[in-house]
């Protein structure tokens, strides 16, 4: 999910690692990257499991289809992707979501306008092309949000943060986590 206000951008949530679930379900490709790239929906999806006491009827698991792209791998900003591996301690997702301390200096400069989460490497992915836009009313983006300047989000109070985003992900990080994410990239700048 991006907002409307130029240089900052965040996600409405992350699935996590889906990939053995995706692909070994047979609902996804299992490709070479860390991404669950699914054949009929993509990978802007939201993962989640029922768990049932009843034999079902299975998928088969797909087939790798990233053949000789790497694509997602160029364009990771920290480098936290390599062929079938996923380094979380560098990824943009990890670090402004689940990283409870202070982002290490180390990662200064390294990318802009992310407050919580990542996209990039699903926006390159050339699969992602064909997805069909979802009709998940629940998955659209808070009107609220939808007109927020930078202004706004560098202005951005606990008392509006909580009116706004109390049932929203970002709960995950808080209003304390959304401010240090925006305050290390102003750091960069
Ligand atoms: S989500 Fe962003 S930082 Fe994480 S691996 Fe993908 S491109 Fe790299
Ligand atoms: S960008 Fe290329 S390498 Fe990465 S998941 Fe998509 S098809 Fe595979």
């Amino acid at each position: 999910m991006h907002t409307g206000c130029s240089g900052t951008r965040l996600r409405g949530f992350r699935a996590g690692d889906g990939k053995s679930m995706g692909s070994q379900g047979g609902i996804g490709l299992d490709r070479q990257k860390h991404e669950p790239d699914f054949q009929r929906v993509r990978v802007f999806l939201f993962l989640g499991e029922i768990i049932l006491d009843m034999e079902l009827e299975y998928d088969m698991p797909v087939k790798n289809l990233c053949g000789t792209c790497t694509r997602c791998i160029d364009a990771c900003p920290t480098k936290a992707l390599k062929p079938y591996t996923l380094d979380s301690r560098k990824c943009i997702a990890c670090l402004t979501i689940e990283h409870r301390s202070d982002i290490p200096a180390a990662f200064k400069n390294q990318w802009t306008g992310w407050i919580f989460g990542c996209d990039i490497s699903e926006e390159v992915c050339p699969w992602n092309k064909k997805a069909k836009l979802h009709s998940e009313k629940d998955f659209q983006p808070l009107s609220e949000i939808s007109l927020f300047t930078k202004s706004n989000w560098e202005n951005l109070t606990s008392e509006v943060f909580e009116k706004i985003f109390r049932k929203s992900p970002l709960k995950r990080t808080g209003f304390e986590g959304v401010k240090r994410n925006m305050e290390f990239l102003k750091s960069s700048d």
